[in-house]
């Protein structure tokens, strides 16, 4: 039998690293495991940059948690004394109809975040590299901004090493054995015990948890970096930006701010994939490039320049595209914490604090009850 430890957390990507400090932080015994190196280009969180948004949609639910995880990041900083957050603004803006433009405006007023409603002739005027149609509108926020998100999880990992955390790279989970009063863990190699377990294994916990039916179903996406043609035009004062059009689909990206080239991504759509076989390789498919380039073309069309680089990675998508946060429903002792659906990044810091919660007390301080299994009927034990 190998060592026993209070808390083992199944996965060291984005959310787990943040579970293991927060837990090490306690002064709880943790082992955190990953089937790779710590970040790594495999799962959900490679790509050099995630947007922080506060005025998140779904009737403003996911504002409290967006303030305490940028509060979160900010002691992160000053914890480990690095850069991690780069607040830069971010921009909203769609068809006359977007219900994501609205829903962002609804939940800035609910939450009385700082917003700016913005015309198509004011979003132009700010920013000339940007073209839409005259009845487009936005919403810009002038807190967004991006982690950098690769550096943020290496931040975790070393600073819960430092507070005694254990952290096991290059090695796949391969088996769990689940008991009321203690979890084992198999890896390739050797087998770990702990009291309680946490499952933050990203696009792979449907294949980790298996007796329960966990709705999670993986995307593969790309993300390209663009060289634009206008010097200037998108790099200083430019923002974050999401564009839900009329036209061809819901776009996300952000500023030239290192010299790297605009970065732009599809929020839609997606391959659907199994994260062990799916095709890393960014123009594996015919559209991986020409898909984002058709947007550019359209709406910022002095980003439209040289491909510099891309790459392919997946969304973790729930059916209501809502994370899944919860304790697992037939062992007290196992929580997880998955489903983020393109947009869980930001709240990596609170999802730790939460699951730390979740895995000490068996309860959280954070309203997360929009989060939880039984929301979907489907869910039974088999
Ligand atoms: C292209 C793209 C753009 C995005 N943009 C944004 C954005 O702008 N803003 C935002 O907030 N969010 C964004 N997101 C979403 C965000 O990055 C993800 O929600 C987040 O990274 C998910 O974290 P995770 O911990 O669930 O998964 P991951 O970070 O993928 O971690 C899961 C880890 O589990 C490990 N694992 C799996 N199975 C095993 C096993 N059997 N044994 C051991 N280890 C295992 C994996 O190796 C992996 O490291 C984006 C996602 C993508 C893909």
């Amino acid at each position: 039998m190998g060592k026993k430890y209070d808390v083992i957390v199944l996965g060291g990507g984005t959310m787990g690293v943040a579970a293991a400090f927060y837990l090490a932080k306690e002064g709880k015994k943790v082992l955190v495991i990953d089937q790779y190196s710590i970040p790594n280009t495999y799962g959900s969180h490679h790509g050099h940059t995630r947007m922080f948004r506060l005025g998140n949609g779904n009737g403003g639910q996911y504002v409290p948690l967006g303030k305490e995880s940028l509060r979160l990041w900010k002691d992160l900083e000053e914890v480990s004394g690095k850069t991690l957050y780069q607040r830069v603004g971010a921009l909203t803006v769609g068809h006359p109809k977007s219900e994501y433009v609205s829903e962002a405006i609804k939940s800035s007023v609910i939450n009385d975040l700082t917003y700016e409603e913005m015309t198509a002739s004011m979003i132009r005027e700010r920013w000339p590299g940007i073209e839409i149609p005259d009845d487009y509108y936005g919403c810009y926020d002038p807190e967004a901004g991006f982690l950098f998100s690769e550096e943020c999880i290496q931040t975790y990992k070393e600073e819960a090493i430092k507070l005694g955390a254990v952290v096991l790279e290059n090695q796949a989970v391969v088996d769990l054995d689940i008991k009321s009063e203690q979890v084992t863990v198999f890896t390739t190699s050797a087998d770990f015990t702990a009291e309680k377990l946490i499952v933050t294994a990203g696009a792979w916990i449907p294949k980790l948890l298996r007796s329960i039916d966990i709705p999670i179903k993986p995307l593969r996406k790309t993300i390209g970096w663009f060289k634009p043609t206008v010097e200037k035009l998108y790099s200083e004062g430019f923002p974050c930006f999401i564009f839900d059009t009329d036209t061809i689909g819901h776009y996300y990206g952000f500023p030239d701010f290192d010299g790297g080239g605009v970065k732009l991504g599809r929020m839609d759509l997606g391959y659907d994939c199994d994260p062990d076989t799916v095709n890393r390789e960014f123009g594996a498919y015919e559209d991986d490039e020409s898909d984002i380039r058709n947007f550019l073309e359209q709406y910022l069309p002095g980003a439209a320049g040289e491909l510099v680089k891309g790459a392919a990675s997946m969304f973790a998508m729930t059916p209501d595209e809502d994370f899944i946060i919860d304790i697992h429903p037939e062992y007290q002792n196992v929580c997880v914490a998955g489903g983020f659906s393109g947009h869980g990044f930001k709240f990596a810091s609170v999802v730790g604090k939460i699951l730390t919660e979740l895995a000490t007390k068996g309860e959280t301080q954070y309203d997360i009850s929009f989060l939880r299994l039984n929301r979907f009927s489907e869910v039974e034990k088999v």
